[in-house]
C-alpha cells in the first residue's frame, strides 16, 4: 500500500488555538524558499523585528520571534532570566500559570505561588501581600490571558505593583496579544511571550518575544551559561540582530516567518487598537447569542476575555458528543474544557481571522442545531 498526500479537512477554527488563519498568511507560507541568511531574508526579519515592536508596543531592541510554539517562548524567557538563587513569585489562576510554576521549579529556583480561583482574574492585592513578605522576591510571573479559563488579568496595575517591591515582570501574552488592550513600555514589562497561532491568525510554530534593556541587562550579566542552548537569548540575539553580518545559530524556519511577516503586516494595516475593537465587538456579539442559548459564562463579565468564551456545558448535554456533531456536521472545532474545567465547559476561541461576523453566525447556529439534537 503506498501511503497517499494528505489533504486536511477544511475545518472553521473556534477553540483556544490554533485558530483560523488567513488566507493571506497561507499563500505567503507557500512563496518560495530562501536561505536563512540571505540578503533578502535578512531585511524580512528586520522587518518582522519592527512589527513585532509594533504589536507588543515596545521600543525594546530585543523583539524577536523564537523558532518554536508559545511553550518555547515561554521557557526562554525563564532560563535566560532566571538562576538557581532567584526567587519568584507566580500568579496561578489557570493552566498555564501552572506551567511558568513547573519552569521555575526545574531551575531549581524559589517559587512562591499566588493562587488565584480559576475562572477569575489574579487578584492584585494578593500579589501585594505576598511581595510585601516576601523582600527577597526578585520577578513576578504572570498569564495576562489566560486561555484555560477565559479570564483576562490587569496587566497594567499587577506590573505597576511589581515595580513598586523591585521585580521584574514575566508575562505571558501567547493569548492576549493582538486580541485585547497591550502595552509593553507604558505597562513595565521587562519579558513578554506571545504565540503565533491565536489572535495574530499565523500558523503555530512560533514564539514572539521581547525583552526590556533592564531585563537584557541581567542576561548579559549573568555567571551561569543558560542551562539551554538552543533558547540561550545571547547566542539568539547575535543572529536577529547582529548589525548587518549575521552569524548561524540554527536555521531559522524560513517560510514560517514568512507567514508571521504576513499576519503583523495585516495587523498593521488594520491597525493594532481596531484588532483590539474587533475582538470585543464580535465577543459582544456571541455573548448575546449564547445568552439566548441559555448558556452562562465561566467569567464574570467584567475579567472576561474577549478571545476566549468558556460556557458551562448545560446539564444533561453530553459534552463529546456535541462537540463530535459540530466537527462532523458544520466543520466546526471549539475547544473543551481543560485542568479544573474538563468536562464542565466548552470554550469557544474569537481569535485573529476566526473573529468575524460569518464565523459568530455560524457558530452560534450550529450550537444552536446541536443542543436540540
Ligand atoms: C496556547 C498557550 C500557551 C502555549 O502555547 P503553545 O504554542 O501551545 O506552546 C501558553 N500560554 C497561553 C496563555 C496559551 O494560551
Amino acid at each position: 500500500m503506498t501511503i497517499q498526500s494528505f489533504i486536511p479537512p477544511q475545518r472553521t477554527l473556534m477553540g483556544p488555538g490554533p485558530s483560523d488563519v488567513s488566507p493571506r498568511v497561507l499563500s505567503a507560507l507557500g512563496r518560495p524558499t530562501v536561505g536563512h541568511l540571505d540578503p533578502s531574508f535578512v531585511g524580512m526579519m528586520d522587518e518582522v523585528k519592527s512589527l513585532l515592536q509594533y504589536a507588543f508596543k515596545t521600543n525594546n531592541t530585543y523583539t524577536m520571534a523564537v523558532s518554536a510554539p508559545g511553550s518555547a517562548g515561554m521557557e526562554a524567557c525563564f532560563v535566560n532570566l532566571l538562576t538557581p538563587e532567584d526567587t519568584v513569585v507566580v500568579c496561578r489562576n489557570g493552566v498555564f500559570g501552572a506551567r511558568m510554576i513547573e519552569n521555575v521549579q526545574r531551575i531549581g529556583a524559589k517559587v512562591i505561588i499566588v493562587d488565584c480561583p480559576w475562572g477569575r482574574a489574579v487578584d492584585p492585592q494578593a500579589l501585594e501581600d505576598t511581595l510585601k513578605q516576601n523582600p527577597q522576591a526578585g520577578f513576578v510571573a504572570f498569564v495576562h490571558a489566560e486561555t484555560s479559563t477565559g479570564a483576562l488579568s490587569d496587566a497594567k496595575t499587577l506590573c505597576s505593583i511589581a515595580k513598586k517591591y523591585d521585580c521584574l515582570t514575566i508575562v505571558d501574552a501567547v493569548t492576549s496579544l493582538a486580541g485585547v488592550e497591550l502595552r509593553v513600555d507604558d505597562w513595565g514589562i521587562d519579558a513578554i511571550y506571545s504565540g503565533s497561532q491565536k489572535c495574530l491568525s499565523c500558523v503555530p510554530g512560533l514564539s514572539p518575544v521581547s525583552f526590556s534593556d533592564k531585563a537584557a541587562e541581567v542576561i548579559k550579566n549573568r555567571k551561569l551559561p543558560v542551562q539551554s542552548w538552543f533558547l540561550d537569548q545571547s547566542l539568539v540575539m547575535e543572529y536577529w540582530s547582529g548589525q548587518g553580518k549575521r552569524s548561524y545559530h540554527h536555521t531559522a524556519p524560513v517560510n514560517s516567518l514568512y507567514a508571521l511577516h504576513e499576519s503583523l503586516v495585516m495587523l498593521q494595516n488594520e491597525g493594532l487598537e481596531q484588532s483590539w475593537a474587533r475582538h470585543k465587538a464580535q465577543h459582544d456579539k456571541l455573548s448575546k447569542g449564547l445568552r439566548d442559548l441559555g448558556l452562562d459564562y465561566i467569567v464574570p463579565e467584567q475579567e472576561r476575555l474577549p478571545q476566549l468564551n468558556s460556557v458551562y456545558i448545560p446539564k444533561g448535554i453530553d459534552d463529546v458528543k456535541v462537540r463530535q456533531y459540530l466537527l462532523n456536521e458544520y466543520n466546526l472545532e471549539i475547544g473543551a474544557g481543560l485542568g479544573q474545567f474538563a468536562g464542565e465547559a466548552w470554550r469557544i476561541g474569537l481569535m485573529g481571522y476566526a473573529a468575524r461576523s460569518e464565523n459568530v453566525a455560524l457558530c452560534l447556529a450550529a450550537l444552536k442545531d446541536a443542543l436540540t439534537q
